[in-house]
């Protein structure tokens, strides 16, 4: 037979333990009643009978194979022994209890859980009967016992139960329904937890409602009158006000119903919750601050494994740069691609410094691509917050706050001040070298830094004399092929002109308009750039004007980003200061232009333009520094009064101009020809013979008695006489005194008949 079951049911009802069952008084009971000396109770395990309650009798153990509960037991069934003596199964059985041998046996089976563990018996050292009704009462007995060997079980349970209950933070309440809820039981560790003795909570000493403060009253109320109105279970925090100290309470509470639903009782878990209370709230508190403090800072935040290479980041993180927090991705090649060109580089030198552990934050600002297409800056601020087991950085997280307003201002503000100095450098170049081109030369890169922009030219307008054309004074070095290396070259040369105004830059002189031109080629102006041109993404044209005339202009290209009129605002000063510095050489260039016309004035003869004679003798004593062998020649026109006489005085000027213009080209290259007064022209030749000279003076000569000067409608011809002097050396020589000599040598001419020359006597 399977005894191993039978032995664990005596286990799980705690048999084998010290409980006791407290049943002395029904063994006692027992043996009066039925008028025996011994009453036992016994449970037999797997060597001995324990004796767990007797009468007449403190023995505390039988051998198993001597009991003869474990007949009983063996059997299931009540045993009655009359005479042991007479029997032959306990003949020979060696039990004595109270030093007497047992005789006399009656015995019923304990039974729990379907297991037979024991028996109640009585005992007598002589032989009896039992009567058979008297039988049936010990089995009835015997089935009264394991039911209360059944009921201490679950009693001890219980009393382990509450008892554990008691020593710890839970309480345990029990509410009976009978018209009203009314507190039945509560732990005693109410006093510990709540503050309040048990004793007094139950016997209505103390309401426990009245431990409540602030709303929590109420929501006790709330959670019994739930469970009046069927609510099986219910929990709810509530503050209860222990005399030392406030105190969070958590009560979780189950309500037990009758059939017909009605309530029967409700009972509650309270606990003391404040410190995960305190927690809590604390982590609510500082969740709720960091949030304000997030919100109120609008940061965005990130969270980046390096492992998988991903980047989590927060909703704000997505505003800032404009992107669908839905469309995010997570891949670091994504937020890599939103960094400005111009920036990634330090960003990521930045990184990688923190990751390698040379600074202890990282920390950088950047520009990040708006998904409207303008830049944000942004300010980083990152740490390591994970590590693998070798310490190798696995995840780095953040927080990202758009500082663009901030940096907006700061870069404007530093470049404004780094336009006024931009603009004193010009101002303090051109006045240094008096040279407007080279002063723009010398700006140019940093005009090109300063707007961002890839390319810039300034030029300026030229258009005093033929066609309007823009002169070059600066350009970025563009060269591609042989065409624009040559005019690269021309540009070096300043001779670098645009003729064409019939595109993008025209635009800009033509209209003396700001051009803002974002995608070029669609502008209407635009003519496309020439082949091999390096892309043009972005123009901006600047109008250099003096009093509404457009005297030059600033080309700018390939921003990037796009240019704005806020672009050509800022650079108005700069336009304003080229344009006084164009304006101040024009106005140089026009003093100079008139000095010049009155220096002329002052050494030519209005009527011929050849030299006057003051200016004709500085100019002989200026080449007779250089040359030798001088002839000295004075020309008179023959009979010129009559010429005046006969044509009229505008004819005979018109004659004089023409006369001028032979002696000019004939003798120009040999010397100097000027108009001494009247009809009278002096002719220097240098380097020349007599004979060489002589030549030249004839063949002037002859030129003019053979020309005929039409003037209107009348042909007039005329001759001249030429009287010569002549010189070997002509260092210190007096020119007025070879005029004189010469001026001898014409009245000869004209005395011996005119139409000829006479030179100084001696000579030739
Ligand atoms: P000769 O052959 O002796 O030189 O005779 P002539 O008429 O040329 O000499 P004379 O000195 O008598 O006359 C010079 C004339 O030249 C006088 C004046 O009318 C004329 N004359 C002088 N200056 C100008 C001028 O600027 N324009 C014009 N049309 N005539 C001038
Ligand atoms: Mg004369
Ligand atoms: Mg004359």
């Amino acid at each position: 037979m399977d005894d191993s079951k039978r032995l664990k049911t005596i286990d799980a009802f705690m048999l084998n333990s010290e409980l006791n069952l407290d049943l002395d008084d029904l063994m006692t009971l027992l043996a009066e009643a039925y008028n025996v000396p011994i009453v036992l109770l016994g449970i037999v395990g797997r060597h001995e009978e324990v004796i767990k309650a007797c009468h007449g009798t403190d023995i505390k153990t039988i051998p198993r194979e001597h009991a003869f509960c474990n007949r009983v037991v063996d059997s299931g069934e009540a045993l009655v022994v009359s005479d042991a003596n007479e029997d032959e199964r306990f003949a020979r059985n060696p039990i004595l209890i109270n030093d007497n041998k047992v005789v006399f046996y009656a015995g019923t089976p304990i039974d729990v859980d379907g297991e037979t563990i024991g028996a109640v018996c009585l005992i007598d050292n002589q032989p009896r009967k039992i009567e058979n009704e008297n039988l049936t009462l010990l089995k009835r007995i015997g089935a009264l016992v394991s039911k209360h060997i059944a009921l201490s079980r679950e009693h001890e349970m219980l009393k382990r139960e509450h008892g554990l209950i008691e020593k710890s933070p839970i309480v345990l309440a029990t509410w009976n329904f009978d018209n009203s809820l009314k507190l039945v039981y509560i732990s005693k560790n109410a006093r510990a937890v709540l503050g309040a003795e048990a004793a007094d909570l139950l016997n209505g000493n103390i309401e426990l409602i009245d431990l409540m403060c602030d709303q929590s009253d109420a929501d006790f109320t709330f959670a019994m009158q739930a469970h009046m109105e069927g609510v099986e279970s219910h929990v709810c925090r509530l503050k209860v006000s222990a005399p030392t100290r406030t105190i969070w309470v958590s009560m979780i509470s189950t309500a037990s119903f009758n059939d017909d639903g009605s309530l029967v009782s409700v009972q509650a878990f309270l606990f003391d919750t404040s410190d995960q209370k305190y927690v809590e709230d604390k982590l609510n508190e500082t969740n709720q601050r960091m949030r304000l403090l997030l919100e109120a800072s609008e940061l965005g935040t990130w969270d980046w494994n390096l492992k998988a290479n991903v980047n989590q980041v927060n909703k704000r993180w997505c505003e800032i740069v404009g992107i669908d927090y839905e469309y995010y991705d997570s891949s670091y090649r994504y937020t890599r691609q939103l960094i400005h060109p111009a920036d990634l580089m330090q960003f990521e030198q930045h990184l990688e410094d923190h990751i390698a552990g040379k600074s202890q934050v990282f920390n950088t600002s950047f520009r990040m691509q708006h998904a409207n297409g303008s830049w944000v800056w942004v300010e980083s601020y990152g740490k390591i917050v994970e590590r693998d087991t070798n310490g190798k950085p696995i995840r780095i997280a953040g927080i990202h706050r758009d500082i663009t307003r901030r940096m907006e201002s700061e870069i404007f503000e530093r470049k404004k001040t780094q336009l006024l100095q931009f603009i004193n450098k010009t101002r303090a170049s051109y006045l240094e070298s008096n040279d407007l081109t080279l002063a723009c030369q010398t700006v140019l890169p940093e005009l090109i830094d300063l707007s961002d922009s890839q390319f810039a030219f300034i030029a300026q307008m030229q258009d005093h004399d033929t066609e309007p054309k823009l002169f070059i004074h600066a350009i970025s070095e563009i060269v591609w092929d042989s065409e624009s290396f040559s005019q690269y070259s021309e540009y070096k040369n300043r001779n670098l002109y645009f003729t064409s105004f019939d595109n993008l830059f025209g635009k800009v002189i033509v209209s003396g308009e700001v051009i803002i031109a974002n995608s070029p080629k669609n502008h209407p102006a635009s003519r496309g750039t020439p082949k091999g041109h390096p892309r043009i993404n972005r123009f901006l044209g600047l109008p250099i004007k003096i009093k509404d005339r457009v005297v030059g202009m600033i080309g700018l290209a390939n921003k990037f980003e796009s240019y704005k009129p806020s672009d050509a605002e800022f650079f108005q000063p700069f336009v304003d200061a080229l344009a006084g510095l164009f304006y101040a050489v024009d106005l140089e260039r026009a003093r100079a232009d008139a000095e010049e016309r009155l220096r002329k004035l002052a050494m030519t003869d209005p009527l011929t333009g050849l030299l006057n004679r003051r200016s004709f003798l500085d100019e002989c004593n200026r080449i007779a520094q250089t040359h030798k062998q001088t002839a000295v020649a004075i020309v008179d026109i023959d009979y010129f009064k009559s010429i005046n006489d006969t044509y009229g005085h505008d004819a005979g000027d018109y004659a004089l101009k023409e006369i001028a213009n032979i002696n000019q080209s004939i003798c120009n290259e040999h010397g100097v020809v000027a108009r001494l007064g009247g009809e009278e022209f002096a002719i220097v030749l240098v380097d020349k013979t007599p004979n060489e000279a002589d030549q030249i003076f004839e063949s002037l000569r002859e030129t003019i008695n053979s020309t005929q000067f039409n003037y209107k409608t009348d042909r007039i011809s005329l001759t001249i006489s030429i009287g010569v002097s002549y010189t070997m050396d002509s260092f210190e020589v007096d020119f007025s005194a070879y005029l004189s000599v010469a001026d001898q040598a014409l009245y000869e001419a004209k005395s011996i008949g005119r139409n000829r020359v006479c030179w100084q006597p001696g000579i030739r």
